[in-house]
């Protein structure tokens, strides 16, 4: 099985060999504001990189955050995580597929604005 995700200019492509263990939605400003909320998390071994890898950048938060934010370089779409850990975030914004699972928890709910009601 293969489930496909790429950016929004379509440079970055990549697929999943199996679904995602769990889908979580995070409300923190962090993930607000780099533009991702939804992550799948995957398998290290699940993730296969298909096209783009040299379109991607890395933002590498200061201590003690350590969630490393991946993106695209030519159209800033949100990654996640896709290369640390055995198991990777992948931001769900980019899966063209339906991965079988639907999100299963949230977090930060707190923090999420005003305008943003979690469920
Ligand atoms: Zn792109
Ligand atoms: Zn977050």
């Amino acid at each position: 099985m293969s489930i496909k995700g790429s950016c929004c200019c379509g440079g970055v492509r990549f697929e999943l060999f199996e679904p995602p263990l769990m889908l979580g939605t995070c409300h923190c400003s962090r993930c607000r504001k780099a533009g991702s909320g939804a992550y799948a998390y995957v398998r290290a071994e699940a993730f296969h990189w298909l096209a783009g890898r040299e379109l991607v950048a890395r933002y590498h938060p200061k201590p003690p955050m350590k969630f490393n934010r991946s993106f695209c370089k030519r159209c800033g779409t949100s990654l996640g995580d896709p290369d640390s850990g055995r198991i990777l975030a992948i931001a769900a914004n980019c899966l063209d597929d339906d991965p079988g699972v639907a999100v299963s928890f949230e977090e930060f709910t707190p923090d999420a604005p005003p305008w943003e009601k979690p469920a």
